[in-house]
């Protein structure tokens, strides 16, 4: 475990600097919430003009405190905080929680480097500038002005925005949902997202680690880091600004929302993701208390037909659609249920069941083999005493002696069903108030199982390449001045990482067009080859289906004529001759450098589909096969893939290569490569391969 960083979070003594005799400033309460939240360390106020606040010795200086120091709260004006770090340095406190606002959030970005650079001059880390500071259940540590700590749990979350975790302490009350530790991590001058992952992991009283990130720092960092730690993590991303989307040159970069790109880094990383704070809190709770569940057979019990179908339009939805249960199982339900029950799944044990029923039906399906799940649902009824059902539900799970799967709770009723739910949250089951909150809360289990299993697929690092070829390709580039690449030179640049492209061949006048087309067989495709030309259908660049010789030299004149109508002063390196591809599904392949994650790779299909719809999706380069795999599956128009209406399935394992293919390739020119795409890559039945058509690569600008 990081020591620094644990004297930060879990410090064994305190300074506050800029420590208030006045009631209501923010030094006078970190002071007071140290005392009331019970802290047992030491406690050291700092100010020059103080003796004592709130019946505490005050010193003039971190220098002067007799004993060590773990943590600093600053909590002074910003033109003093980096003469407060430096004595903190002197001191050898190891990390510093900057209270004080008025730095980079405010454009005073130097500032708060140069404060970085003084902590860690001295080995320190900094919280910060900017929070609202740092609570810890096990350590009865509220170092903070939010005004108590939260409800003893067992998730602990970060939150970006201050406010917000001022008002998540409150609600873990309200919500009755429990957290170790609640961190505010501000302008993420030095200890971001990235850090905290790694140092919960290893936190000894977080079982579920809960985010609220408005934008990422070291976002590589964070995918690698999340994908090291053994607990689940969720977050809740906030923001929806698009970057550079519109000034984009290839299809790909307008495609690319910051938005899309953050969901498929989540994924990657193993990251569930919330849709909206309550729903973090949902996820949270379930996380913090349950297993992953590892299989796909969802059980649901219920007592009502109502709730058990809303509960299966859920199951659905969220990704554990229900299957029916085998005829043993269902046979041994059957006894615990009226004739007019039903065994299937859901198990509507009926409006007659109490609380043996319950007991009975759910001990026997939690510990059966098949289930890998189960769901119990309650509406309150006349006869029965919601906390009595409560109390059998959790002694017919805890009798099984199970703890490798999860089951999830909703009561639907008044009060009397809000305390039975309240008392089985305390007693370790996760409970709501709705059917479709408890699938949710199943359905984000089976999703961190599922996230869990793609973490530990390899991805392949030792493919066949010859940078060579492709380094100096670029340097060519480069030496002309240039940023665009021809289809040509991209071409050569996909050859040299294994990716199959149509044969494609450079000719500077009509003789060789006619010559090489001979040779490649007819049909051939002529386009126009100028770096000045990236969309070269827009210039009437393309000319399909030639079959014979006469057909190349016309083609060649007009492409040439109407490139020249297009951009008159255009630089023509000359016109490739290409075999005609026979048609096949279009798809498109592509990639944008995103300021967060870097080098980025997106599959979606071609045409109209990413014209009109968009249907595409992302991940951060690189990707392991099966990622890819699971990229084709997951845009709306897969089912074309498969093969529909009488269309034989395509060649879904190829494509899947060279997707992974390519995001190594664009993973290794990451350093040159702005974006890049290939579109259309054209899909073939089963067997028969895929062929890039159509290829494009813009460096950075250098
Ligand atoms: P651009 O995208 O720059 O306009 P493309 O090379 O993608 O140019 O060509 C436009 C379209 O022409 C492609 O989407 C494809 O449908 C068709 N096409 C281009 N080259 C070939 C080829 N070699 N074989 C078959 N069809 C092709
Ligand atoms: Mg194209």
């Amino acid at each position: 475990m990081d020591d620094v960083l644990t004297g930060l979070l879990r410090p064994k003594s305190v300074a506050i600097v800029g420590a208030s005799t006045t009631p209501g400033k923010i030094g006078h309460t970190v002071v007071k919430n140290l005392i009331e939240s019970g802290y047992q360390g030491g406690i050291y106020p700092i100010n020059p003009s103080a003796d004592e606040i709130l019946g505490l010795k005050v010193y003039k200086s971190v220098l002067d405190i007799p004993e060590p120091v773990d943590a600093a709260a600053i909590t002074v004006p910003a033109k003093f905080v980096l003469d407060v770090a430096k004595e903190c340095g002197e001191k050898g406190v190891k990390g510093l929680i900057v209270i004080t606002s008025g730095f980079s959030e405010v454009g005073e970005t130097e500032m708060e480097q140069e404060l970085v650079a003084i902590a860690h001059q001295y080995g320190m880390r900094v919280l910060g500038p900017n929070v609202v500071g740092t609570l810890s259940n096990s350590d009865n540590l509220n170092a903070s002005f939010a005004p108590f700590l939260p409800l003893d749990g067992s998730a602990s979350l970060v939150s970006q925005s201050g406010a917000l975790l001022i008002a998540i302490d409150a609600i873990t009350y309200t919500r009755r949902i429990g957290f170790d530790k609640l961190v505010s991590i501000g302008n993420m001058s030095d200890v971001n997202f990235a850090d905290m992952v790694g140092w919960l992991d290893e936190d000894e009283n977080t079982k579920c680690i809960s985010f609220y990130i408005e934008g990422l720092k070291e976002g590589r960092r964070f995918i690698d880091e999340s994908l090291k730690v053994s607990k689940p993590i969720v977050v809740l991303k906030a923001g929806v600004s698009e970057h550079g989307a519109a000034a984009a040159a290839s299809h790909t970069g307008s495609l690319a929302g910051a938005q899309k790109v953050y969901g498929a880094a989540f994924k990657q990383a193993g990251v569930i993701e919330a849709t909206d704070l309550s729903d973090l809190f949902d996820c949270t709770l379930a996380l913090s208390l349950e297993p992953p569940m590892k299989g796909e057979n969802l059980l649901i019990i219920t007592n009502g037909g109502g709730v058990g179908v809303l509960a299966t339009d859920s199951a659905e939805k969220y990704g554990v659609p229900l299957n029916f249960a085998p005829e043993s199982v269902q046979a041994e339900l059957k006894k615990h249920m009226p004739s007019f029950g039903s065994a299937k799944n859901p198990v509507d044990l009926t409006g007659m069941a109490g609380n043996d029923w319950y007991h009975d039906s759910t001990k026997f399906a939690f510990a059966h083999d098949w289930v890998d799940g189960l769901v119990v649902l309650y509406c309150e009824t006349a006869m029965t005493n919601p906390m009595e059902i409560a109390k059998s539900i959790h002694k017919a799970i805890t009798d099984t002696g199970i703890t490798h799967k999860p089951v999830t709770v909703s009561f639907v009723g008044g009060e009397r069903s809000d305390e039975a739910m309240q008392w089985l949250v305390e007693n370790g089951i996760p409970a709501y108030n709705a059917p479709d909150l408890a699938v949710r809360a199943m359905g984000a289990l089976r999703e961190y199982a599922r996230l869990e299993a793609m973490k530990a697929e390899p991805i392949q690092n030792d493919h066949k390449v010859d940078r060579d070829t492709a380094r100096e390709i670029i340097a060519k580039v480069r030496k002309d001045g240039r940023t665009g690449m021809t289809e040509i030179e991209s071409k050569k640049i996909f050859n040299a990482y294994g990716l199959p492209t149509v044969r494609t061949e450079l000719a500077t006048n009509e003789e060789e067009a006619v010559s090489m087309a001979e040779e490649i067989g007819f049909p051939v495709v002529l386009k126009i080859v100028s770096p000045d030309i990236l969309h070269k259908s827009d210039a009437g660049g393309v000319k399909v289906n030639i079959k014979d010789e006469a057909g190349v030299r016309e083609a060649y004149k007009t492409i040439l004529e109407n490139a020249k109508n297009y951009k008159a002063d255009a630089d023509i390196h000359g016109l490739v001759i290409q075999e005609m591809a026979p048609w096949a599904t279009e798809t498109i392949i592509g990639s944008v450098n995103d300021p967060t994650f870097g080098a980025t790779v997106m599959f979606g299909l071609g045409g109209i589909f990413v014209e009109v719809l968009k249907d595409v999706t992302f991940r951060v380069a690189p990707i392991s096969e099966k990622e890819a795999a699971a990229m084709l599956d997951e845009i709306r128009g897969a089912p074309i893939l498969d093969g529909t209406r009488g269309e034989s399935p395509r060649d879904k394992k190829a494509l899947a290569s060279v997707l992974a293919k390519y995001a190594f390739m664009i993973t290794d020119l990451a350093d040159e490569v702005a974006e890049s795409d290939a579109n259309p890559v054209l899909v073939y039945e089963e067997g028969q391969g895929v062929k890039v058509v159509d290829a494009r690569i813009i460096l950075k600008k250098k």
